[in-house]
């Protein structure tokens, strides 16, 4: 068993790391839309990266729900407890992974 202090804070820590992530995309959504372009291939590469960055955000707010999901299983003690089997997760795997919420089995079997 882990120390649960020592993992709250490297969950708090990546919270904090995504957090900043999806700080600097919004920063640069807000960045691609001011000025508009006048030059029609020039608003393709804008509406391009916009796509790109927006694809970004979605992916770390998804990762910023997990982390929040750990930290609440954390509080409830089932943090190391695989969500859909019951079984332990892997600690390798929850170094690698703070906020997995499966063993490596099921996550393996659900992700395909
Ligand atoms: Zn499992």
């Amino acid at each position: 068993m882990q120390d649960t202090a020592q993992i709250r804070t490297r969950l708090l820590a990546r919270r904090a790391e995504l957090m900043g992530r999806s700080e600097a995309v919004a920063t640069d959504l807000r960045h691609e839309r001011d000025p508009l372009v006048a030059d029609f291939a020039d608003q393709a590469i804008q509406r391009e990266n916009e796509e790109v960055l927006h694809g970004i955000d979605e992916s770390t707010r998804h990762l910023l729900q997990q982390v929040d999901v750990a930290l609440a299983r954390l509080e409830r003690g089932e943090y190391s407890c695989c969500s859909r089997c019951g079984q332990d997760i892997e600690t390798e795997r929850l170094q690698a992974i703070p906020e997995a919420d499966q063993c490596a089995c099921c996550a393996r079997r659900h992700s395909a």
